[in-house]
């Protein structure tokens, strides 16, 4: 089991095992700002990452070094940017054009109400409220609560365990 750094939030911590299961190609996170590059740097390279940083903290991580500057940049552009970057992210595409319609303004109230609604026998591995604490097994919105593509990727994350480092 990896433990956490104190500078990456817990709920990174489940985008950290999809990526280095290679469930998902790069996640992206805000980290605290005191943590100085070579520390980064160490520690991606140490899980066998990249990464790239941004003014405001934001940090993309992945094995495949063009994959980190090119999310980034995503992020950076303006307008509603949250499909193009769900895509790159690896989430499922349905979730991703549901949080296209959600539209970007109204992630947060979306996002809010989806996670209240119940998620009936397996389909609970795709319940996010845990997430801010690192407790769950996907970390985007499942664009239902009976989203096959997130049950599979949930389901992953239950069956494999992470190869020794
Ligand atoms: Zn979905």
């Amino acid at each position: 089991m990896t433990t956490r750094p104190k500078w990456l939030k817990p709920s990174a911590m489940v985008d950290l095992r999809q990526t280095l299961m290679k469930l998902r190609p790069a996640f992206r996170t805000e980290i605290e700002d005191d943590v100085t590059n070579a520390e980064l740097s160490r520690w991606a390279r140490s899980k066998g990452l990249y990464y790239c940083r941004d003014r405001h903290n934001f940090v993309v991580f992945s094995p495949r070094p063009e994959l980190v500057r090119w999310i980034l940049t995503i992020d950076q552009s303006a307008g509603e940017h949250c499909a193009w970057l769900g895509m790159w992210l690896g989430y499922p595409p349905c979730c991703v054009r549901a949080a296209r319609r959600a539209g970007e303004a109204q992630l947060d109230a979306w996002a809010a109400r989806i996670s209240k609604r119940r998620h009936i026998g397996t389909f609970r591995h795709i319940g996010v409220s845990g997430y801010p604490a690192g407790n769950a097994l996907i970390s985007h919105i499942p664009c239902s609560p009976h989203c096959s593509p997130s049950l599979r990727l949930a389901t992953a994350m239950t069956k494999r365990s992470l190869p020794p480092r």
